[in-house]
């Protein structure tokens, strides 16, 4: 698949090879995790049971790796889709931001084109709006009162 934005492909979360090698540990844990049951199921005393919960420790160990690995290559991928979007918008966001650190004149009087209310230019009703100076002639806004 590729992105309207950057016609870049876009690389998927998980492949599948990914999901092969996640279940196959986890399939390996469980049978694992089965031998031991299987083991320790018959013997009554603690000593018998030592050496199969072992065999169960090392079988959840192996499962658990398994949705371990699974997570942490979705979470890599993730991280560098966001690292592509963010170079991506970083221009943007670097031209908002020296419209939005502009000084105001916070007395001039303007409206929004089409708009009946007059504002201060540093009213929140017009920020980040296209505005136009004007004058008299229009609604006095009653948030900012100019
Ligand atoms: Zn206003």
């Amino acid at each position: 698949m590729r992105t309207a934005a950057t016609g870049s492909a876009v690389e998927q979360l998980w492949d599948r090879s990914a999901l092969h090698r996640s279940v196959a540990s986890m399939v390996v844990g469980v049978l694992v995790l089965l031998w031991a049951f299987l083991a320790a199921r018959g013997d009554a005393t603690f000593r018998e049971q030592i050496g199969p919960l072992n065999l169960a420790v090392v079988g959840g160990v192996l499962a658990g790796a398994g949705q371990g690995g699974w997570l942490l290559h979705g979470r890599r991928r993730l991280g560098r889709r966001r690292r592509a979007v963010h170079q991506h918008l970083e221009p943007l966001l670097a031209r908002h931001r020296v419209a939005a650190s502009a000084p105001v004149d916070s007395h001039a009087l303007v409206t929004v084109a089409g708009a009946t209310r007059r504002h201060r230019a540093a009213c929140l009703l017009v920020a980040g709006k296209p505005t136009i100076p004007t004058g008299d002639g229009l609604v006095d806004c009653e948030v900012c009162r100019p």
